[in-house]
């Protein structure tokens, strides 16, 4: 279902089709009933909190070995997969909604597990505790997160063979994540800190749900904003959304506070095609996807890699190479924040040459084509994390009957056998995965240059070094996984 319109040359545009939206309040109302609950959330991070709980617990006192302990199977095999191939592009920021991380920071600023405070505070309606001081102005965007996640890809071989430090850093995020709520406004650590929300954010642009408001003039015409600002019906947005804006996933942690909280019932949680948000607002959301690039390929080369120099470099505490170490943290970093960015921006020059229609900066056509790495980022991070799940999955089994490595047999799969689920088709898997990416990074890159440029030539001029580059991009990854 294609429209097209006139442009300003008389040049026919292709618009991009709007795509469906159902939305899932109406069609399944028990949806909805969910989350009015009150507890809606509480309910959701229960469960998430009790395995995060035996994660501490079991990296604190379970065996060393990290295919034994619960703590590593389960988060950075299972929970990796889950998080990264199903919740964040079907659900977007739904994990986000069951974190248990931000939870005694809220608990804290609410004073309440249910009942809703009313009062003043600040814009707000609610009554919340603490210093509730403002987030430095310089730092409301994400470079704090696209940092913290380079740093935990810097030491990701030992977070993922030492239960022990992965027990740390999960205990030092819910301790960090607590003490800025009681010094700053809301949700501060998930808003500006945390290092997976950058990653969870812009992938979940390309979400098949998102949360908006049913009817922007509603909004307009309302004097409440109980989305924003809470009620005593719901609190007021903890990721400071409006909804009567709202147009984007980046920052909407799915906790249905504002479901409860508009006086109007005007929010709609809708299905809609796959990759439908296709604008950057900063530099910092273009490098977040240089950053996801150049950590995924170098993840391959790691993890899926058969380089033992690598292998020693990425793990000192188990080669003592920390001159190798060194050597790979400043590739590592150089790659994703210069030479990623860098040949895309020569791509993106030419593009910007080749469309030729001096209406956009170059700097302009570099930002907005950067959206193009987020489906092609994200789908080689689910083609890196397949045989993750595929080739480790059975480690699962085992550790659920004996989740400190001590010997238990709790349901009697402790004895359960190292065994690859269809090791000759990840490939092939991995390969179509890429393909995808590549096919959405291509589609919508001739959007964008229509937008950029107002013109369907200009735009598939200004496509072909951006097809190109993505195409490398995409070949690169392929060698890697096919050796
Ligand atoms: S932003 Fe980070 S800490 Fe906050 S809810 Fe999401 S994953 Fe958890
Ligand atoms: S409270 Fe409801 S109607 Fe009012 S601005 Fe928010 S979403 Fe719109
Ligand atoms: S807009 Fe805010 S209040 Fe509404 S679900 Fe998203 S994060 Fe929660």
């Amino acid at each position: 279902m294609t429209k097209k319109t006139d442009n300003e040359e008389h040049e026919e545009l292709v618009l991009e089709p709007e795509g469906f939206r159902i939305n899932l309040f109406k069609k399944f109302p028990l949806i909805k009933k969910f989350a009015k609950l009150k507890g809606f959330q509480f309910f959701l991070i229960l469960p998430s909190l009790f395995i995060f709980y035996i994660i501490i617990i079991s990296g604190l006192i379970g065996t060393p070995l990290g295919n034994r302990n619960i703590a590593i199977v389960v988060l950075w095999i299972l929970w990796w997969f889950l998080l990264i191939a199903i919740l964040v592009p079907l659900l977007g920021r739904t994990w986000c909604a069951m974190c248990p991380l931000p939870w005694f920071g809220d608990l804290f600023q609410r004073m309440s597990f249910f009942k809703v405070r009313t009062g003043k505070t600040n814009y707000l309606r609610n009554k919340m505790f603490g210093l509730n001081l403002t987030w430095p102005k310089r730092l409301k965007n994400i470079w704090l997160p696209n940092i913290n996640f380079l740093i935990l890809c810097t030491f990701s071989a030992i977070l993922v063979t030492r239960p022990f430090v992965s027990s740390f850093v999960v205990s030092m995020m819910l301790i960090v994540a607590t003490v800025l709520a009681v010094i700053f406004r809301q949700r501060a650590f998930c808003s500006h800190v945390c290092p997976v929300s950058g990653f969870i954010g812009l992938y979940s642009k390309t979400a098949m749900l998102e949360l908006r408001s049913n009817d922007k003039d509603v909004c307009k015409n309302c004097t409440d904003k109980g989305c924003l600002r809470g009620n005593e019906n719901g609190w007021g947005c903890p990721w400071f959304e409006y909804m009567g804006k709202l147009d984007r996933n980046n920052n909407c942690g799915l906790c249905m506070e504002c479901v409860k909280s508009c006086p109007n019932d005007n929010i709609a949680l809708n299905f809609r095609p796959f990759a439908t948000e296709t604008t950057l607002k900063g530099y910092d959301e273009a490098w977040k996807g240089f950053i996801d690039v150049g950590t995924s390929h170098a993840y391959s080369l790691i993890y899926l890699g058969s380089s033992g120099i690598l292998k020693d470099w990425v793990n000192p505490t188990q080669s003592n190479n920390w001159t190798g170490f060194f050597t790979y943290v400043i590739i590592l970093w150089l790659f994703s924040l210069v030479v990623v960015p860098g040949i895309f921006f020569l791509f993106t020059s030419l593009s910007h040459k080749l469309a030729n229609t001096g209406r956009v900066s170059r700097m302009e056509a570099f930002k907005a084509y950067s959206y193009i790495l987020i489906p092609l980022g994200l789908l080689a991070w689910i083609a890196f994390s397949v045989p993750l799940l595929l080739v480790n999955g059975s480690y699962i089994v085992s550790v659920i009957s004996d989740p400190l490595g001590w010997g238990w047999n709790l349901f009697g799969t402790r004895d359960f056998q190292w065994h690859p689920v269809i090791p000759e088709y990840i490939g092939f898997i991995q390969i179509a995965l890429l393909l995808i990416g590549l096919g959405y990074a291509i589609y919508k890159g001739f959007f964008i240059g229509q937008r950029l440029y107002n013109s369907p030539t200009a735009a598939f001029r200004g496509l072909i070094p951006v097809a190109v580059f993505s195409t490398v991009i995409a070949l690169a990854f392929i060698m890697l996984y096919i050796g």
